[in-house]
């Protein structure tokens, strides 16, 4: 369990103190290597998402929105798919569960943000599906290859 703590600490320290200082970061939508689609039925949304390489390491991020003004943060997990052209997919990666806040009008953040990364950069031509499930159980996992057939 250790590693993966010490990661993820590194990993906050580098969302504070890094966030302007994008040195060799390459967006892959700006130079059309990839397309990104999103998909998020019901409470929350995906406002904004990016993919990009960095380091010879390939990471999505974005940021997660309620529709709602009421109730418990909602735990969820976001899943990226890395589809080739001919829609098989050779990436699938996903989150650790995420709690989104409710909407509050006046009181600092209410968005929730994402990331995932791996060692594999998508080639030229990939098509990345971006979905959010509702953290429980494992239901809805099967759907995610009909998703990828769309
Ligand atoms: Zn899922």
């Amino acid at each position: 369990m250790k590693p993966i703590k010490v990661r993820l600490m590194l990993l906050c320290s580098f969302l504070v103190v890094g966030g302007g200082c994008a040195t060799n970061r390459t967006s892959l939508t700006d130079t059309g290597q990839v397309t990104i689609q999103n998909r998020h039925p019901g409470k929350i949304k995906i406002l904004w998402s990016s993919a990009y390489e960095q380091d010879d390491n390939f990471i999505v991020s974005g940021v997660l929105k309620r529709r709602d003004h009421i109730g418990a943060p909602i735990p969820v997990h976001v899943h990226v798919l890395v589809l080739t052209g001919e829609n098989h997919i050779v990436q699938s990666l996903h989150t650790s569960a995420l709690y989104v806040p409710r909407k509050r009008v006046g009181h600092g953040t209410n968005w929730k943000r994402f990331e995932v990364r791996s060692t594999d950069v998508p080639e030229q031509g990939s098509r990345i599906l971006i979905t959010v499930h509702s953290h429980i159980g494992s239901r809805t996992e099967k759907n995610l290859l009909s998703l990828a057939s769309e």
